[in-house]
């Protein structure tokens, strides 16, 4: 005991000098960090069965990107004026597979939010089981407003850079936020006119009428119900007759909704930046759609076709609405700690998490303290990532599979991810804290083929 204890001091010290050396090597970079932070401080126990990584610099090898690519995107606007963006793309571990991460489109992308998304991709894409590595892109172009003249030039313009760095075995993007069907095949296209063959796998999340695989667009949303589905039966729980918030209204959010609504489950409020809609009766997934997949409005318009429900001007109010269960599905450090007390305050019993690091570490913590089950992002949206491995599957055997074989497919991985999870937290001494539990089982999984492939 009394040694098991000292391996454990040892091992903490050397972690905490190692984010010391992160802290000073990326200042001002407070999302890359944070998520550092996050998944370094779990892995104790494992250092402290494992001293020999310290020799072997796992570590400092992990935080390092192999490879960060900063590049001008210039474009013509509607009005015939140059504007100018700046593109990413980071290639953070190919211990596993090639690089595999979206690429997101948003105001607030810079190199922090990048590396962030990139370093948790790592251990996410292990999670899958799947043979990929981690990396991540994007611009701070802003999509809102633009024309999709305007969308489609920018994008060939930050392609024609992108396609010197990715490939089928080398990089294959995808989407994140402002990055759809729509923007993926404007990428296919100006790459295959640059590269002159017909590379499919060479990015996923295409539509479905040129390689791209059925269930991609559910996939997240979907992966993430299932995996909750997972945590409530462990604990005698069920979908059946909860309360369920889910913040944001895009791609994640919307199928979470949907299969929360399969499974007998209430939703009473979503959002997007400009609010939020609180529906005591149920929202109704048929407007969210027609107003977010068809007619590009923001969710305010929810409110006249039905008079009834509430809208609230401030999107971060929507963890002030009472429910069971909480999935948080927008973006980044949208659950800060007073909102996580809030939800505690108002009975939560289960928070899953659909977007990247939506909830901050403090949140964290208060999920802790007060014992919520809690799913963290990195396994409970490993989902849509782990479609798009599918998809890069069927593009090797130039075959398209069924939505069913897909949806099974992911159904199967999110449970194999939840068991992943809670065996690794047992076996490190973190019973069901599947927090610990992912970081620990990705983390592994790509230190154990780094070691095996060599200094490199
Ligand atoms: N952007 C998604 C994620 O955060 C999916 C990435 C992909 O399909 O490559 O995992």
């Amino acid at each position: 005991m009394l040694t098991l204890d000292r391996a454990a001091q040892t091992a903490q010290s050397y972690i905490h000098r190692v984010l010391e050396d992160v802290e000073k090597r990326n200042p001002g970079e407070a999302e890359f960090q944070q998520a550092v932070k996050e998944i370094l401080e779990s892995l104790v126990p494992v250092f402290a069965k494992h001293p020999e990584y310290e020799k072997l610099g796992i570590l400092e090898r992990l935080i390092e990107p192999e490879r960060l690519v900063v590049f001008r995107v210039p474009w013509v606007d509607d009005e015939g004026k140059v504007q100018v963006n700046r593109g990413f793309r980071v290639q953070f571990n190919s211990a596993i597979g090639p690089y595999k991460g979206g690429i997101r489109f948003h105001p607030s992308v810079n190199a922090s939010i990048i590396k962030f998304l990139g370093f948790e991709q790592i251990f996410k894409n292990a999670l899958t089981g799947l043979p990929i590595g981690g990396g991540k892109g994007g611009s701070d172009f802003d999509p809102k407003g633009k024309s999709d003249g305007e969308i489609m030039r920018f994008v060939q313009s930050f392609t024609s850079e992108l396609s010197r760095y990715i490939g089928p075995d080398q990089d294959v993007p995808a989407g994140d936020i402002g990055v759809g069907a729509r923007e993926i095949g404007y990428m296919f296209g100006q790459y295959k006119k640059m590269r002159g063959a017909y590379e499919a796998g060479v990015l996923t999340g295409k539509s479905p009428g040129f390689g791209g695989s059925l269930a991609r667009k559910e996939a997240t949303g979907y992966g993430l119900v299932y995996f909750m589905e997972e945590m409530l039966k462990a604990h005698g729980l069920q979908f059946e007759g909860m309360s369920v918030v889910v913040s944001g209204s895009g791609n994640v959010s919307i199928y979470a909704m949907e299969k929360v609504l399969e499974l007998g489950g209430k939703v009473v409020a979503c959002s997007d930046s400009s609010g939020v809609i609180y529906d005591p009766q149920g929202i109704s997934l048929e407007t969210v759609k027609q107003l977010k997949e068809v007619d590009n409005q923001r969710i305010g318009a929810y409110i006249n076709t039905h008079p009834h429900a509430e809208l609230i001007e401030d999107c971060e109010q929507i963890w002030s609405v009472p429910c069971d269960i909480a999935l948080p599905c927008a973006t980044q450090n949208e659950i800060s700690e007073t909102q996580a007390q809030q939800l505690v305050a108002n009975g939560v019993i289960a928070v899953g998490e659909g977007a990247n690091m939506p909830s901050t570490l403090e949140a964290v913590k208060v999920f802790e303290q007060h014992d919520i089950l809690f799913a963290p992002a990195k396994a409970a949206n490993a989902g849509g990532v782990g479609v798009s491995a599918l998809e890069m599957a069927q593009n090797s055997a130039r075959l398209s599979w069924t939505f069913e074989e897909v949806d099974g497919q992911l159904k199967q991985m999110m449970q194999s991810i939840y068991r992943q999870c809670t065996e690794t937290a047992e076996e490190y001494g973190h019973s069901g804290n599947l927090m610990a539990g992912a970081n620990i089982a990705g983390f592994r999984k790509v230190a154990d083929a780094m070691i095996a492939q060599g200094v490199i």
